[in-house]
């Protein structure tokens, strides 16, 4: 039976520490929010973000902005956000809403990197690749968060990552490289998956596919943390592991929700903080 890596409790200690940390700087930092269109889960996470913020004493604006608000604006927006000091971090909600003239490359490109407390800006995912950042991505950080408070190693064990975006399976299979892991990359096109992460000794699934990961395809004793927020035909969140059947197998096991979740949510407010201390408000 798989320890269960409690991703909410580990969240809310790391809450708690950044919130000392934050009570202790000479200035503030501050986060600004930006959220174009009413798509109902991004105004979910935007809600939650600052929630967060307020709780750890982290100054946060929203920038609430209609569908039609408009490339140009939105840019115009974001330099103006680049020069206020207050202003630490800046995230735009993705996606934006479609239909419209958004490019969301050049919208992330157009935040100043030492701002982008996503990590999604090309010159911060260089940094990542030759491991030397301020920011990571917020999932693929709380990934490793929890395997470092489970103790769980990556060094010399054999790593799959299943999911390649740019956001949670690139980066993350980085992060376990750069911790010594054998890392393989899976992804649609990998043929017999099952017989790829069956050799994993940490398995982190970021794909969106409910039950794709099944008992027979987890190693006896393994790490599975499982990145997916998927609704089941009752509308309940859950992940790409199969919890119920793995959880027998698995020496730990993040569930969903309760695992990835909570971390990805307050790794955001590490990475505003890191701004904040590279902006010289410590
Ligand atoms: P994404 O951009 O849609 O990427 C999904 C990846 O899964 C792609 O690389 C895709 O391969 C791969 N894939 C699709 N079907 C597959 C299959 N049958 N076998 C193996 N690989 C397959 O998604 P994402 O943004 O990375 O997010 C992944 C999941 O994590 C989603 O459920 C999302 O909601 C969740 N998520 C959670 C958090 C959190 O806070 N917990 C944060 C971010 C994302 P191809 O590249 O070949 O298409």
């Amino acid at each position: 039976m798989a320890i269960i890596i409690d991703g909410k409790a580990l969240a809310a200690k790391c809450k708690e520490e950044i919130r000392q940390q934050v009570a202790s700087l000479k200035r503030r930092p501050g986060l600004a929010v930006i959220l174009v269109g009413n798509n109902p889960a991004s105004r979910v996470y935007v809600t939650s973000k600052e929630k967060d913020c307020a709780e750890c004493g982290i100054y946060s604006e929203e920038y609430a902005l209609p569908a039609e608000f408009g490339q140009e604006a939105l840019l115009e927006l974001i330099d103006t956000l680049n020069h206020n000091a207050e202003i630490d971090g800046i995230l735009v909600q993705l996606p934006l809403p479609k239909g419209y003239d958004y490019d969301e490359q050049e919208v992330l490109l157009s935040i100043d990197p030492r701002k982008d407390v996503d990590a999604f800006h090309p010159y911060n995912v260089g940094r990542i690749m030759i491991g030397d950042y301020t920011f990571l991505p917020c999932t693929p950080a709380g990934v490793m968060e929890m395997l470092d408070a489970y103790g769980i190693d990556p060094a010399g064990k054999k790593c799959v990552v299943v999911g390649r975006s740019n956001i949670v399976g690139k980066p993350q299979a980085m992060l376990l490289l750069h911790r010594h892991g054998t890392v393989t990359i899976c992804h649609s096109r990998t043929p017999e998956l099952a017989a790829v992460t069956r050799e994993a000794d940490i398995l982190v699934s970021a794909v969106g596919k409910t039950g794709l990961i099944t008992a027979d395809m987890v190693k006896e004793g393994a790490a599975v943390i499982d990145v997916a927020m998927n609704r089941d035909e009752n509308g309940k969140l859950c992940g790409d592991v199969d919890f119920q059947a793995v959880k027998e197998k698995a020496g730990w096991i993040t569930p969903v929700p309760g695992g990835c979740g909570p971390m990805t949510r307050v790794m955001l407010l590490r990475n505003t903080l890191s701004a904040a201390l590279a902006n010289g408000k410590g």
